[in-house]
């Protein structure tokens, strides 16, 4: 996310990107709990299972970044 931000002010002054506000979103993450037998939230990778508290679930994802909102403000 740092990374992407940084290339956002590195590519905006002077151009039509310049002022833009970047808006990401980080999904919740989902696992697969082998106790409930599926697929379950998890705000992090060492949570345990939200439903029955087990902490043998495997994450399947939230790691990716979600870019919701590109702002250009033309002015
Ligand atoms: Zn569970």
């Amino acid at each position: 996310m740092r990374a992407l931000r940084f290339a956002l002010d590195a590519v905006a002054p002077g151009t039509c990107l310049e002022g833009a506000a970047i808006e990401i979103d980080e999904p919740p993450g989902r696992a697969w709990c082998l106790r409930c037998a599926q697929t379950v939230e998890i705000a992090s990778r060492t949570d345990a299972c939200p439903r029955c508290g087990g902490h043998q679930i495997q994450p399947t994802g939230g790691t990716e970044l979600r870019v919701l909102e590109l702002l250009v403000h033309d002015d």
